[in-house]
């Protein structure tokens, strides 16, 4: 939902310019947010040409010379300042992370915020809290009002959503199910975990973080956060190979909520430097595809000395 809020809020993509019904954004909202304000007013938002959406963003950002209809940035909402205190903040969690903002971007802006809650959503849960009470949620729901107030239907949904996705994922610590109680009554499970490749397609498809790919510097790991997941198969739909499948979790069944590893695999080192590379899992997968060229066993920074 993060991802989806950053790229619905960024310079309008071709997605936006279709019926609301049709997009990514509608299906996680009505799956995640049932009762939502936002579900109805996406739906009944209509397609138009990217022109149009695109005269519409203008606008949300338009205005007198430094004062827009709306600061998409969390320093100048807050305090009318540009490149305040929470700019340089906000850079300071992004560098922690081993993170940093490409392009012009102010490193405090909605896009750059949302996306990286995405990141540790899948990353770091508890990070993820921690950023959303010091940044996120200070603004982003006041943000997402002042949009679902203003007079552009388009915007006005996105913003409601924002507001109710952000004040719900700021509270969601407190309202986690009991220990070992479940949200959903079925449950991913690896049906020949030496076949998975860690590609990672299922963690990406998945609204909530329950499925994640987690690195140290000698192993790769599928991770199931089994309290986070709500049931919802997307990460079995999107398995090439067809390995995931949805189990059913008895009522009555205690399930721990320590992450669960799905599949482990040692991460292959560079001959050259050492430096761990990609998965044994992957490697395997590329050497099925294309054969073992000398080059693969190098890292890419050790590739260009050694074959130009
Ligand atoms: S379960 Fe399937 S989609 Fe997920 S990492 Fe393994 S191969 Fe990829
Ligand atoms: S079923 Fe899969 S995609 Fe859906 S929440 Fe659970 S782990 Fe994520």
């Amino acid at each position: 939902m993060y991802a989806a809020l950053a790229e619905a809020l960024a310079e309008p993509a071709q997605w936006l310019c279709l019926p609301g019904r049709e997009w990514p954004l509608f299906e996680l909202a009505s799956g995640l947010l049932p009762n939502s304000t936002a579900v109805p007013g996406l739906a009944l938002i209509q397609d138009e040409v990217l022109s149009g959406r695109q005269a519409r963003y203008a606008a949300l950002i338009g205005g007198q010379p430094g004062q827009p209809h709306y600061w998409l940035y969390e320093s100048a909402f807050l305090t009318g300042r540009i490149l305040g205190e929470a700019t340089f903040a906000v850079a300071k969690c992004y560098s922690q992370a081993g993170l940093q903002v490409e392009g012009s971007e102010l490193p405090d802006g909605v896009v750059p915020e949302l996306a990286f809650l995405s990141y540790l959503a899948a990353n770091d849960p508890s990070a993820e809290q921690k950023f959303l009470k010091e940044h996120a949620a200070l603004w982003l729901p006041s943000l997402g009002q002042a949009l679902a107030r203003g007079t552009d239907p388009v915007y006005a949904a996105i913003g409601q959503l924002l507001s109710d996705w952000i004040t719900r994922a700021a509270s969601r610590a407190p309202t986690l199910p009991a220990s070992g109680q479940l949200t959903c009554a079925r449950l991913p499970a690896l049906r020949e975990a030496s076949a998975c490749t860690l590609c990672g397609f299922c963690a990406q498809r998945c609204p909530t973080g329950a499925l994640v790919v987690r690195e140290t510097s000698d192993q790769t790991a599928l991770v199931l956060l089994a309290k986070s997941c709500t049931g919802c198969g997307r990460c079995a739909a999107v398995c090439d190979t067809a390995l995931i499948r949805m189990e059913p979790v008895p009522p009555t069944e205690v399930v721990s909520d320590a992450p669960r590893a799905l599949r482990l695999s040692e991460r292959v080192p560079c001959r050259a430097c050492g430096q761990p590379m990609v998965s044994r899992a992957e490697m395997d997968f590329v050497i099925k595809q294309i054969g073992h060229p000398t080059w693969l066993d190098n890292c890419p920074a050790c590739r260009m000395p050694a074959y130009g």
